[in-house]
This record gives structure tokens, C-alpha cells and sequence, in this order.
């Protein structure tokens, strides 16, 4: 938190609405720092370091800031506009229904995908098949209720 609310130096990685911020930084690297010093033969799939591919069946996968753009701005997560971690945690408390992934990375979804999963959610792609994680990284997440029907219905022309 000593990052939050203060002017940040940003390095973009895709393009000017891609960045990160040295808080990004500063927190996957003590994250990294504290794996490698207690599970060193785990992997570490780190969303600004990059893969570290040790052979181990386990991985860490590490989002060190959930919306670095949230927190640039200082909009505290009551008021969040998008943040998938975060997104998928509101379907496992129940505080949204469905949440729709398309195009985001592993790091930015794995964490909250999982917590979902276990709260009961229900995954598929958007024509209602098993989901498939591949490279386009796309599914949707509900909370199993009746709205997973109603979207499939709904979205599987406009993904198609
Ligand atoms: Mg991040």
C-alpha cells in the first residue's frame, strides 16, 4: 500500500493501456523471492517476470496487482471497473451472477477462476461445451444457476 494513491512511474508492455507500474514490480518480486526461497523446484508463471519453467508438475501463477489501472487511478475496489481476479470472487460470494473471460491472460484469471469453481460455479465455453484453456483464454463463469442457459442462448452467435 505504500504505492497506492501516489504517482507511479508506468513501463508499457502492449500498448498505452497495458502497463505496469513499479508497484507491479516491487510485489512479484518479493512474491518470486519468498517461492523460490521455500519451493524452489516450483515453476512460476509471473504476469511481469514471465515464465520460470523448472520441469516441476506445480506452478505458481502470480498477478501481483489485480487492475494496476484501478489502482493508478486510486478507485478503490468498491468502485472497481474491471479486475477479473476480483470479478470472479463477487460470483463465489454471490454478489454477481456471470462473469464473461475473453482475453485475458492465465495470471489474470486463474486465482479468482478457482475460488469460483469452488464456490459452486459452473464453466463452460459459449456454445455451452466443457471449456477448453487454451491461447484465447475465453469462457464464461456463472454461479449455476439458470442465467448459464440464458447466456449460452445469448451468446453463442455473438462469439461464434
Ligand atoms: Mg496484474
Amino acid at each position: 500500500m505504500d504505492y497506492f494513491g501516489k504517482q507511479l512511474e508506468r513501463t508499457n508492455k502492449t500498448n498505452a493501456a497495458d502497463f505496469r507500474t513499479q508497484a507491479d514490480v516491487a510485489a512479484e518480486e518479493i512474491l518470486i523471492s519468498a517461492i523460490e526461497k521455500n519451493l524452489p523446484e516450483y515453476n512460476i508463471v509471473a504476469e511481469e517476470h514471465g515464465t520460470m519453467d523448472k520441469g516441476s508438475p506445480y506452478s505458481f501463477i502470480i498477478d501481483p496487482l489485480d487492475g494496476t489501472n484501478n489502482f493508478v487511478l486510486g478507485i478503490q475496489r468498491s468502485l472497481d471497473l474491471w479486475a477479473p481476479g476480483f470479478c470472479f470472487c463477487g460470483l463465489a460470494c454471490g454478489r454477481l451472477e456471470a462473469v464473461i473471460n475473453d482475453g485475458t491472460e492465465l495470471y489474470d484469471y486463474a486465482a479468482g477462476r478457482l475460488i469460483a469453481l469452488e464456490a459452486g460455479g459452473r464453466t463452460s465455453d459459449f456454445q455451452g461445451k466443457p471449456e477448453v484453456l487454451d491461447d484465447n483464454d475465453t469462457f464464461m463463469l456463472t454461479n449455476g444457476s439458470s442465467i448459464h442457459e440464458f447466456l449460452v442462448d445469448n451468446l453463442t452467435h455473438s462469439f461464434s
